[in-house]
């Protein structure tokens, strides 16, 4: 039931190097009709040939014949297209203190959704035990059947080694550390199941919602904790352990001695994080107590807490500024619960960036708040199923 550890999540699956059905898939993802003499053509495989594997994708549910434009006097259809709605995905936004769900078809659309609070410290089998249930539910909701499924995708608040689906040594989920997630899941829907943190989905989630065509991405989340997603030639990079991009534990010049939870100091995390923000205001005199309370007060215009907001900014800046002379990335997202705090936090990053980058790095260098917001990281779960599911190995597999 599990594979091996592909970078197959967000590839747009290539026609070169694939065989039998799959390479004729990959082709199809796209969703826009081809006649058989089309894919022929972009193929350079013998007619006799595509029609058997148009056969065997149609035998799938896959693909499915569409209405020619241009065709009249009912004569049937020569054109085929991925058929989205085949097959489903579940994905699984499950946070710190929230959850949220969602049914998607193949192209990602939405079907069905629910969130609620939710307490990560539950503990596995109290929150995987919901999102079994509500998973069931919500695909009884809009008539679907569990055997519908294709794949299964869960976002984690906390490091996770991806190739398990185990989360190692999470700070805030007690009762997770290597927990097997994929293989409990599976005791109760046989899918399957790709488990990455939150941050990487949520790059994931971003792109697939704002930038399909960027293949250099960095999606930042600021809120009680920050960290990066990276997207690098199309591929989302999560290094040898799997905590590439885990930026927030990273020196900055103005964190000098203070101390972080990490065990060192001076750390962006000690910084410019909701918290942290939060205690220097406390130590003007302001009556804040977290993220949310600074990014209240910056909407009501109080100018202490737009100054640290700014400040925060510059920080990320500082560490942005070394990843993009790295990664050379043509977009960074700003999100999570601070980039709520508008433009101020941009504006900071922004300041510094564009300053100490060399000039050829920022010169299509957008940075900006996230767009897909809140919805980030349930798109990108969901992204992690369908591009695991669609991928030229698992199709292959289906077509066997
Ligand atoms: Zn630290």
């Amino acid at each position: 039931m599990w594979f091996t550890e592909r970078m197959v999540d967000i590839g747009r699956g290539s026609a070169l190097g694939t065989s039998g059905a799959s390479e004729l898939f990959q082709l199809l993802r796209d969703g826009k009709p081809r006649t058989r003499a089309a894919l022929s053509t972009l193929t350079g495989l013998a007619r006799s040939t595509i029609a058997l594997r148009v056969d065997a994708l149609m035998e799938l549910g896959l693909i499915t014949p569409v209405d020619d434009a241009i065709s009249t006097g009912g004569r049937p259809s020569s054109q085929f297209a991925l058929n989205p709605t085949a097959r489903l995905v579940l994905a699984a936004d499950l946070g710190a203190s929230h959850a949220t769900l969602a049914i998607t078809d193949l192209a990602g659309t939405r079907l069905g959704e629910t969130n609620q609070p939710m307490d990560i410290g539950g503990g596995p089998e109290k929150v995987l035990g919901w999102m079994v249930e509500s998973g069931r539910a919500l695909l009884s909701q809009i008539d679907r059947d569990p055997k519908d499924l294709i794949a299964i995708g869960i976002g984690l608040p906390g490091p996770v080694h991806h190739a398990t689906g185990q989360p190692i040594n999470p700070p805030i989920m007690p009762g997770w550390d290597r927990f097997d997630v994929p293989g409990w899941v599976q005791q109760h829907l046989e899918v399957p199941v790709l488990v990455d943190n939150d941050v990487n989905i949520m790059a994931l989630g971003e792109r697939a919602f704002a930038w399909p065509q960027t293949e250099h991405l960095i999606f930042v989340k600021v809120a009680t904790g920050i960290g990066a997603g990276v997207i690098s030639g199309g591929l989302l990079q999560r290094g040898a352990q799997g905590i590439g991009g885990d930026i927030g534990h990273v020196q900055i010049t103005r964190g000098a001695g203070t101390p972080c939870h990490c065990g060192n100091r001076g750390c962006l995390e000690a910084m410019a994080s909701g918290p942290a923000i939060a205690g220097v205001l406390r130590q003007s005199g302001l009556d804040v107590e977290n993220g949310q309370g600074v990014v209240a007060l910056v909407k009501r215009g109080n100018i202490d807490a737009i100054q640290a907001i700014r400040q925060a900014g510059r920080d990320l800046g500082e560490v942005l500024t070394a990843c993009v002379s790295l990664v050379n990335p043509s977009v960074i997202a700003i999100g999570g619960s601070m980039a709520q705090a508008g433009e101020h936090l941009i504006a900071g990053v922004r300041e510094v960036v564009y300053t100490r980058s060399m000039p050829l790095a920022t010169e299509h260098l957008s940075i900006v708040q996230s767009s897909a917001g809140s919805n980030a990281a349930v798109i990108g779960a969901s992204m992690l199923a369908i591009h695991h599911a669609l991928s030229p190995e698992s199709i292959d597999a289906m077509a066997g």
